[in-house]
């Protein structure tokens, strides 16, 4: 930081180096900006330090150990399968440091200056950027404002030892014996499999009728039996009622069928929503548009209603996901630069790590017919994939979303093995307007999961070859 007040020029400021920031500032970059990215915490953002990238090691860990204590359909069983929590910890941290260690050489090796410090806008052109020792004043022409958001905390539930946000959850140092979670959303879902993966008693309470919502039955139905599997008390339409922290936990009480019930655990986790960053940062004084839930109102390319100040990210509106703020972090950077790039959602995937795992893209069946399409819904089981059967992981399907008048494909989704992967073939088709042919006749090497997808597609043009109609 430079010392006295004398104001550093730059053309672009980017506020907060998460997904969404970090890659703006390198697009910037890349496109001739002089760029200042700024971040109050770590690079990364939430995304590489207590988001994705820790919640994907801990599940992967859990894997490994269940999977180590539960192969014996293909002949292996192995006694004494131990955890040492506190190497998985440490692991996970080696796997978040190299991560966010590239993102700094990727952001040095652009030219975009790092800046670590609070940022305070003054006006539409100014900011302040504090650390804990000085307030050093930054002249922009652009600003890209990509401040994240944070974990909502209820009134009843607030946070300490013992009841937790996902941070909390991915930073414990022991593995808890019972874990009682708030919301079955996809956080909810994931961390409490992670640790039920572990042997960790794990009760989800969640307050509608189904947890992953948004997800269609027969997908979330899986992941339940899985849950089930793994000792998990999945209740629904369960409200959370309040919790009392007892010697050494906590005691939960909630409403199920109009009864009053209580479960007790080591720890309470609470992941109900995240709440967008956009108060205390001088927007609201500035005259930035913000919707009630104080998300900012953006126009196709990122920018807010004062025309040099863009938003990106969990702060506008959308779904909060890492790959949704880098997509628009390109599109800010680049409009900046004055291309006519704009966000267009229809290919954006949703992903859960559950498992199995569930990915969709475009339209469900449901949304579909609710848009006035005509479709068909075509799924191909695992079940008759070899590969899924030679991993001994072959539940669940591909089902492809078809227009009935010229087979296009116009959303598709996954539950099983790797759905997280094989989401991204549907997406391209969706994205490049591709038809249930083009699938078809993509030769996919064999025996792989990615057949799943050409079989569906073969099902979809009515002539499928390793299932009968
Ligand atoms: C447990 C968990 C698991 C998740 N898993 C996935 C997943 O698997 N896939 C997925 O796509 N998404 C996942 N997400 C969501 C994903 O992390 C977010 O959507 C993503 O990080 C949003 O990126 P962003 O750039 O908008 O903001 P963030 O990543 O939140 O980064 C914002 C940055 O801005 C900084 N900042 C804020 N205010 C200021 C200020 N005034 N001055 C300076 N800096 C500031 C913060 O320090 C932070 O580093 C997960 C989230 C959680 C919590």
């Amino acid at each position: 930081m430079v010392v006295g007040d004398f104001p550093v020029e730059v053309d672009t400021l980017v506020v907060g180096a998460g997904p969404g920031g970090y890659v703006a500032a390198i697009r910037a970059a890349q496109m001739g900006q002089s760029v200042t990215i700024v971040d109050k915490g770590n690079l990364g953002g939430v995304c590489l330090n207590v988001g994705c990238v820790p919640s994907k090691a801990l599940i992967s860990a859990g894997h490994r150990y269940e999977q180590a204590n539960d192969s014996e359909d293909m002949g292996i069983t192995a006694e004494n399968v131990s955890v040492d929590f506190s190497k998985v910890q440490e692991w996970k941290g080696q796997v978040v440091n190299k991560l966010t260690g590239g993102v700094e050489g990727l952001l040095k090796s652009n030219k975009a200056d790092i800046v670590k410090g609070e940022v305070y806008f003054v006006d539409q052109n100014t900011a302040k950027i504090m650390d804990d020792k000085q307030s050093q004043t930054y002249k922009f022409k652009n600003a890209i404002v990509a401040t994240g958001s944070r974990p909502i905390e209820l009134k009843p539930f607030p946070y300490s030892d013992r009841v937790l946000d996902s941070t909390g959850a991915l930073e414990l140092d022991e593995i808890p014996e019972k874990m009682v979670v708030i919301g079955g959303g996809y956080i909810g879902t994931e961390l409490g499999g992670a640790y039920a993966s572990f042997g960790t008693e794990v009760t989800i309470l969640e307050g509608t009728e189904d947890i992953l919502g948004g997800f269609e039955k027969g997908m979330t139905q899986l992941v339940k039996k899985r849950l089930k599997k793994k000792g998990v008390d999945v209740v629904t339409k369960a409200m959370a009622q309040g919790v009392e922290e007892t010697d050494n936990g906590v005691k939960v009480t909630y409403e199920e069928k109009g009864e009053e019930k209580t479960v007790e655990a080591d720890y309470l986790l609470v992941t109900v929503g995240r709440r967008p960053n956009t108060d205390e940062i001088g927007l609201d004084e500035m005259g930035v548009e913000m919707d009630d839930n104080g998300l900012i109102k953006i126009d196709k390319q990122c920018r807010t209603n004062l025309d040099n100040i863009y938003a990106i990210g969990d702060i506008v509106d959308g779904p909060p996901l890492a790959h949704k703020a880098s997509y628009e972090g390109k599109i800010a950077a680049e409009a900046i630069s004055g291309e006519k790039s704009e966000i267009d959602y229809l290919g954006i995937p949703a992903v859960v790590f559950s498992d199995p795992e569930l990915a969709s893209v475009g339209h469900s069946e449901d949304s579909a017919k609710e848009a006035g399409f005509e479709v068909d819904a075509s799924k191909f089981p695992f079940g008759a994939n070899g590969r899924a059967l030679s991993l001994n992981d072959s539940e669940g399907f591909v089902k492809l979303i078809t227009r009935q008048s010229d087979g296009l494909v116009i959303g598709g989704q996954v539950a099983g093995p790797n759905a997280s992967d094989l989401i991204a073939e549907i997406g391209l088709a969706v994205e490049a307007g591709m038809t249930a042919e083009d699938l078809a006749l993509t030769i996919h090497a064999h025996p792989t999961l990615g057949e799943t997808v050409m079989e569906a597609a073969d099902l979809a043009m009515g002539m499928p070859i390793h299932i009968t109609k």
